[in-house]
């Protein structure tokens, strides 16, 4: 199953143009298998989401983009909203109890932004950033990171021994897709999501959209 499970909408995400319902409709129409509305410190309602899968016959599942001190954390499996800036252990925590799931989102992203060349980072020095510490997986191919940013992720994932995902982080129609997850199984619930994600059975890729 193909999956895009990095997506923004609005309104819980404040900073994304994309209505759920456009972003399902544009993500059938790109082929896709599924989409996961990942919002930033804020979570879908769970009947809300199934209201999403009726109407559009189409997996739609839910998970938190969180802001922690580390950096960006997308959490499957923690269902609540989040005030501030947080540290990753402290999420650690929580996603432990709850026997959910973290993805260090766009781990180099912007790096040139801090005004030195980070992006000259060996893998071995990118791999020493606190947040891989406390996450299971590493977005590997990220929609708004460029090529560069993602191939250091995926050469830390490498080195860590932690598999990579692939999410379009879409805030516009024209993003949803860009980047996907390939799951080597069928996926229809959360749990299932997680428990995917965890095993590994997965690998990230671009994806051609048309
Ligand atoms: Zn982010
Ligand atoms: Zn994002």
């Amino acid at each position: 199953m193909i999956i895009d499970i990095h997506i923004h909408t609005k309104p819980l995400s404040a900073d994304s143009n994309l209505a759920a319902g456009e972003a399902i409709r544009e993500a059938k129409r790109l082929g896709l298998d599924g989409i996961c509305l990942t919002e930033h410190n804020k979570s879908w309602a769970h009947e809300d989401i199934e209201a999403l899968r009726s109407q559009w016959d189409f997996p739609v599942f839910r998970g938190v983009e969180v802001d922690t001190i580390e950096g960006h954390v997308v959490v499957f499996g923690l269902y609540r909203d989040f005030e501030g800036v947080i540290r990753v252990e402290e999420l650690r925590k929580a996603v432990i109890e709850e026997q959910g799931v973290m993805i260090a989102a766009h781990p180099f992203k912007g790096f040139r932004a801090f005004g030195f060349s980070e992006l000259n980072l060996t893998p071995e020095q990118g791999s020493k950033r606190p947040v891989f510490k406390s996450v299971d997986v590493i977005e590997g191919f990220n929609g708004k990171s460029n090529e560069k940013e993602n191939r250091l992720a995926q050469e830390v994932g490498n080195l860590l021994g932690l598999k990579v995902t692939g999410g379009s982080d879409a805030h516009n129609l024209e993003e949803v897709g860009r980047c996907v997850t390939i799951f080597k199984s069928e996926i229809y619930t959360e749990r299932e999501l997680i428990a995917e994600l965890k095993a590994g059975r997965f690998s990230g890729d671009y994806y051609q959209r048309r």
